[in-house]
């Protein structure tokens, strides 16, 4: 407790032990603690302090100090100010939290995560090389070939090498994705959803589907490479997954803007379902909801991300055997 009066600061027992000093030696000043924090700490240190006086407001600073014997330690330093009758600050309590395993294990965690971010990258980039000639010679042999047997097994292997190079492709997108920045640029949303959906024509079964788009926003401001491959993924997932035993099997999107600054936009089917059970588990990397899904169970991982990363949310709702509906919530700037 630091007492604006007199200057003097009173430690505790336990943040005396967490500073490396004896119990007695509780008696501080501002300045005193400052000559324990770390001298590539302090600066910033100092300057939060002053920006927290000027609002009044309290401090919770992670710093490190370096110990009377020399040792480093990382603390959270927490304080409040405290007014006198009159409204006038009088002093500072505080806390003093010692959160050196934690962040030691943090940083060890965000090496090992960036470690295995790298790995990721360089295996699917590495990967993309032979399989890229894979793929030609694929192409060549079926104009040499004249087998039949050995056509379906090179035809087999043609399949195969297309789907390895969809996952690492998408393993690609995934760690772009993580890294990098976001732009702001003017999106014609409706006009994105209907590109979208002349690229999509020629998947199985397109044309037996009636989709609706309505609209009442014009123009939003969001990273628009972005927006268009979360919304490719859930318009191909619905058309996917649509039950085609059905009379008039529907995907509604649904875009719309309430005077909040998101944007709300639903896609909704009326296609196979998702059962209660694994509707958390859909947005779960590699995870596939039916045996007959042939894809690679990233791409509702790779929504997922993409939405958190432009500060959004998206939300599932559905009924298995009766449809699904995805809501995504994106913060726009004017
Ligand atoms: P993938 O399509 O590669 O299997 P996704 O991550 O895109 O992976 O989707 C995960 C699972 O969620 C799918 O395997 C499927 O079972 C389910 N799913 C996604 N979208 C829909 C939808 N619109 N209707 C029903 N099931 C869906």
């Amino acid at each position: 407790e630091l007492d604006f009066a007199t200057g003097v600061a009173k430690w505790s027992d336990e943040s005396c032990r967490i500073y490396g000093l004896s119990p007695e030696d509780n008696m501080h000043s501002f300045k005193s603690w400052l000559s324990f924090i770390h001298p590539d700490d302090r600066q910033r240190v100092i300057g939060e302090i002053q920006e927290a006086e000027k609002t009044g407001s309290g401090t919770s600073i992670k710093h490190r100090i370096v110990r009377p014997d020399g040792s480093i330690r990382y603390i959270l330093s927490e304080s409040r100010p405290e007014f006198g009758p009159d409204g006038r600050p009088v002093g500072v309590y505080g806390t003093a939290h010692d959160v050196t395993e934690n962040t030691v294990l943090e940083q060890s965690l965000q090496a090992s995560y960036k470690e295995l971010e790298t790995f990721i990258y360089r295996v699917s980039h590495d990967l993309r090389g032979p399989l890229a000639s894979i793929q030609g010679l694929v192409r060549v042999s079926v104009l040499d070939v004249k087998d039949e047997t050995a056509l379906k097994h090179i035809g087999m292997i043609g399949d195969l090498a297309m789907k390895l190079d969809g996952l690492l492709t998408k393993l690609v997108h995934i760690m772009s994705v993580r890294d990098k920045k976001t732009t702001n640029d003017p999106v014609d949303v409706v006009q994105m959803v209907e590109g979208i959906l002349s690229s999509l024509k020629f998947i199985d079964h397109f044309g037996n589907i009636k989709f609706s788009v309505n609209s009442n926003v014009k123009e939003m401001r969001t990273d628009s490479e972005a927006l268009r491959s979360v919304l490719l993924n859930l318009v191909e997932n619905a058309i996917k997954y649509h039950d085609y035993s059905r009379k008039m099997p529907f995907i509604d999107i649904n875009i719309h803007r309430n005077g909040s600054p998101n944007v709300s936009i639903e896609i909704s089917d009326n296609g196979q379902g998702i059962d209660e059970e694994v509707k958390d588990k859909v947005f779960d990397m590699f995870y596939r909801g039916t045996t007959s899904s042939k894809g690679t169970g990233l791409g509702l991982f790779i929504v997922k991300s993409t939405v958190e990363k432009l500060g959004g949310t998206i939300t599932l709702e559905s009924a298995k055997g009766k449809g699904s509906r995805f809501r995504l919530s994106i913060p726009v700037s004017d």
